[in-house]
């Protein structure tokens, strides 16, 4: 495994006339929390969609463990290379199981092979046994347990991004992205969240690159941060540094801010600015 999981170097991406990704490079260091931030519209989401193949380029190189380039791959193969995601707006099958969600997940997102599940033959039953254990096991491991037999769409919607979890860790990824995963949970929840987070760094090894609007959360959780202001990188440190950076509490709370005295990031992490 390399030191820099996942390089990217100036990935630009256009939607007719808008540069929604603008020449951005990251290094992104393996066994890491990365954050990725900025106001709504900056770009982060399709940053992420270019890196897992849901949308090509149009320019730069993202290159995953020192020698694998990205540029070109489908989404199903970034996924066995070992990027997994979740999505900023949950995408579950609401009418299948937990368990059946994460059978998906382990079996490449293609509801067919569950399909496929059902009209088992005699061989396949022990290995889908084995896979059950583990969606079971996963579930537990994202804090499920006991919850594999309910509908997705039964689940709290705290429950439900537990459940996208699981789904993506099912694919045994190396590198992990999550969009917005604390959205609409209660200070209470997010601090669950960010104690999963960090379980999922330290007992797994996964290298977590996330995309969150909560500053306090950002700035407990994240190793390295970096900030994006229309399609461009802004800044990019630890939290301390992007905290007090006078570019940063300017993209977030305008002109004047910055200049308003309070510079000590007091402001800065107020909750969720431009979060709307
Ligand atoms: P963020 O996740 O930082 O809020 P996005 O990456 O979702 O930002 O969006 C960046 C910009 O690209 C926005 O102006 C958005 O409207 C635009 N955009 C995103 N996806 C598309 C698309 N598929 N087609 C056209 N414009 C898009
Ligand atoms: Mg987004």
């Amino acid at each position: 495994m390399a030191d820099i999981i996942l390089r990217a170097s100036h990935v630009t991406k256009r939607f007719g006339g808008l540069v929604a990704v603008d020449d951005m490079s990251l290094d992104i260091p393996a066994r890491s929390i990365f954050s990725v931030i900025g106001p709504n519209g900056a770009g982060k989401t399709t940053f992420f969609n270019c890196l897992t193949g849901f949308y090509r380029p149009d320019a730069g190189t993202l290159v995953f463990d020192g020698r694998h380039v990205l540029n070109g791959l489908r989404t199903d193969e970034i996924t066995r290379l070992g990027i997994a995601r979740t999505y900023q707006n949950i995408r579950l099958f609401p009418n299948l199981t937990a368990a059946e969600n994460v059978l998906i997940g382990m079996h490449g997102h293609l509801r067919a092979s569950l399909v496929g599940m059902v009209f088992r033959t005699a061989g396949a039953r022990r290995e889908e046994a084995a896979a059950l254990a583990e969606a079971r096991r996963l579930l537990a491991f994202v804090g499920l347990a006991g919850m594999g037999d309910h509908l997705a769409k039964n689940l709290s919607y705290g429950d439900q991004r537990r459940l996208e979890i699981a789904r993506a860790l099912a694919t045994r990824p190396a590198l992990l992205l999550l969009d917005e995963p604390m959205a609409g949970m209660n200070p209470a929840e997010k601090d669950v969240m960010i104690a999963f987070i960090r379980r999922l760094r330290d007992e797994l090894g996964v290298t977590i690159l996330l995309i969150e609007h909560d500053m306090k959360v950002v700035m407990s959780i994240s190793e390295t941060i970096s900030v994006m202001d229309f399609g461009r990188k802004i800044a990019e440190g630890r939290p301390d540094e992007i905290q007090r950076n006078p570019e940063v509490i300017e993209a977030y709370l305008g002109r004047g801010a910055a200049a308003g005295g309070d510079a000590d990031g007091g402001s800065a992490t107020a909750a969720g600015p431009g979060a709307g």
